[in-house]
């Protein structure tokens, strides 16, 4: 792409799902990297105001809103040619799987997209086997991989694991939550490690990976070394942080099954994805040894993963802002004197 006046690089990007959890990671670190950000936008989506705040708040970035849904196929060709599209990232949600499909057709149609992200942005779909209801999306993720490579674009799978937060089994958007303050759900033995990826770091690594000719038809994992924690190791370093101790409550893995099993959308998606982590051990199952097979760290020896114990310091600061009446807030970044509030919520 062409050299932009701050020295970075880069061609014109169409960011589809921003307004979404790890859409809005993308666009953010799209419109840092320099390079000419695309929003599409679905016309409901302003009605819901946090989403209004989120597209004005990356269009005052620089961000050029489009309206439109993937669905429509003569409506993409249109905005892909119209607006000379070079990399098109999704990052649509779960029940809008095969929406790709059209989007598809239409990259293939006017043939001048030079990479395509599908939305993944988790595991590697073709290597993980969840129980249901969690396998039907994987099934439709594999859907989408196929009908790319059928179509000859060129695409990137960004298999990032998991987003650094506590790892509810009921909440699709862990990091939107803050970590337990009365007790620990632990699953299983707890011993089973998953990597923890700051959202920031999923949005920047993915802005690398679009700047590389080595990652074309592959997929990149994202395994950095310091983040790989079990749920032990997370609840022992979240009670450090907030200097206190919290009881630990054993989820068995029938617990999983069976939240999985009652088919309430999305929860028992989540609870089957928790049982593929954190009993099937899905991330750490498999070595990266097909030729597809990359590996972030490896690509980009030189970008530091926020580790998740930064992480944790940025909810021991939420925590805090939501209990300003009790708060001694640390001089130094440690969590040494927090006081949490005395109340039986956390007792
Ligand atoms: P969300 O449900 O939060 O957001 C989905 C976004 O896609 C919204 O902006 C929505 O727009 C947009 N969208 C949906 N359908 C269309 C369409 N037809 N046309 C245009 N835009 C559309 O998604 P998530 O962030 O939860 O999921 C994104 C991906 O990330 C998924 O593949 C998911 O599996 C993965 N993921 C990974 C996690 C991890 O820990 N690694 C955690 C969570 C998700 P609108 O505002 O109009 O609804």
């Amino acid at each position: 792409g062409p050299v932009l006046a701050n020295g970075k690089m880069g061609g014109r990007a169409l960011i589809v799902g921003s307004t979404g959890f790890i859409g809005r990671f993308i666009a953010e670190a799209c419109l840092d990297s320099g390079r000419p950000t695309y929003l599409l936008v679905r016309s409901g989506s302003s009605a819901f105001t946090s989403k209004a705040q989120t597209i004005h708040s990356l269009q005052n970035k620089g961000a050029t809103i489009i309206i439109g849904t993937i669905t429509d196929k003569k409506l993409m060709e249109k905005i892909l040619e119209e607006y000379k599209i070079e990399v098109v990232i999704s990052a649509v949600g779960g029940e809008s799987i095969l929406d790709q499909l059209q989007l598809i057709t239409a990259i293939k149609a006017v043939g001048t997209v030079k990479r395509f992200l599908p939305s993944e942005f988790g595991h590697d779909i073709e290597r993980a086997y969840p129980v249901e209801p969690g396998l039907q999306m994987y099934n439709e993720k594999r859907q989408v991989r196929r009908a790319i490579e059928e179509a000859g674009i060129s695409y990137t799978y960004i298999c990032c694991n998991s987003i650094a937060a506590w790892p509810y089994h009921d909440n699709t958007h862990p990091a939107d939550v803050l970590p337990p303050l009365d007790r620990f759900h632990i699953y299983g033995d707890g011993n089973v490690k998953a990597y923890f990826v700051a959202g920031t770091d999923i949005g920047r690594l993915t802005m690398k990976v679009i700047n590389d000719n080595r990652t074309i038809n592959k997929a990149v994992h994202f395994r950095p070394p310091n983040n790989l924690l079990s749920i032990n190791e997370l609840a022992s370093l979240w009670e450090k942080k907030i200097n206190r101790n919290l009881p630990r409550v054993t989820i068995t893995e029938d617990d999983l099954l069976n939240a999985a099993n009652e088919m309430r959308i999305p929860e028992s998606i989540v609870a089957a994805f928790t049982h593929d982590i954190f009993i099937q051990g899905c991330q750490i199952n498999f070595a990266l040894d097909k030729a597809t097979d990359l590996e972030a760290t490896s690509l980009y020896p030189d970008t530091p993963f926020r580790s998740i114990d930064e992480c944790f310091d940025d909810f021991v600061s939420a925590v805090i802002d939501e209990h300003v009446m009790v708060a001694e807030k640390p001089a130094s970044g440690s969590s040494e004197g927090i006081k949490l509030p005395v109340s039986e919520a956390y007792a």
